[in-house]
């Protein structure tokens, strides 16, 4: 209640309007976002040759253990943008429309839970939120998926001295999946891949874990 009574407060002081042609009560109007968001054909996360849906190619499939990703925008121009004002700015109006934006691209039947990729230790203790969170918060009310949080991150590992071999097993064991979600399958929210290893390593300990299947969902791919 509170919070719904500051954020009506907060949008009378300012007013969104789309970063492009000022349009009022948008973060980003329909045209400007259709005519300057760039798409990307559907490819296998890992190695990026094309895929019905997104889905890992037969050869990554024994490589990986994410079944999938559903990543409909190029991380370049106003989408670029629009993912930096989420990160650095907390815009719930943003999360809010960059979820509409690629809510539409999957199928919730498919799905028994929505949840998403904690972030950096450091940076979000800086910041104080995940926009990864943000967003399958927002993709959870709008598919009706209901949204959990599956994975926690350990502590962070101080990398600095450690050999390449060292290095990947700190990184392996920076996620460890929460219990309950064994038999179930994941659609795990994130907002840029970059490479998909941590996507890759959050599937594997969710997987190792007795999550049946899961499958991603991002804005963006670099
Ligand atoms: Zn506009
Ligand atoms: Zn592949």
């Amino acid at each position: 209640m509170l919070t719904s009574a500051i954020e009506k407060v907060v949008n009378l002081i300012s007013p969104y309007e789309c970063m492009i042609c000022g349009k009022q009560d948008c973060v980003v109007c329909d045209e400007c976002w259709t005519r300057n968001a760039n798409t990307r054909v559907s490819s296998c996360f890992w190695c990026n040759s094309l895929s019905e849906k997104g889905k890992t190619c037969k050869m990554c499939a024994t490589k990986t253990s994410l079944s999938g990703a559903t990543v409909p925008y190029r991380f370049n121009g106003l989408v670029k943008e629009c993912i930096y004002e989420l990160k650095y700015y907390s815009n719930r109006e943003m999360a809010r429309f960059l979820a509409s934006q690629v809510a539409e691209s999957i199928d919730s039947t498919q799905f028994d839970f929505i949840s998403f990729v904690p972030t950096t230790g450091r940076n979000q203790r800086r910041r104080g939120y995940n926009q990864a969170k943000l967003l399958a918060k927002e993709i959870s009310i709008m598919s009706g998926l209901h949204f959990v949080t599956a994975l926690a991150r350990v502590q962070h590992v101080d990398q600095i001295g450690l050999n390449r071999n060292e290095r990947l097993s700190a990184i392996r064991d920076n996620f460890v999946a929460i219990d309950g979600f064994s038999g179930k399958r994941v659609l795990l929210v994130d907002d840029v891949i970059t490479t998909g290893a941590t996507l890759n390593e959050c599937a594997k300990t969710l997987k190792q874990s007795g999550v049946k299947s899961v499958w991603s969902i991002a804005v963006a791919k670099k």
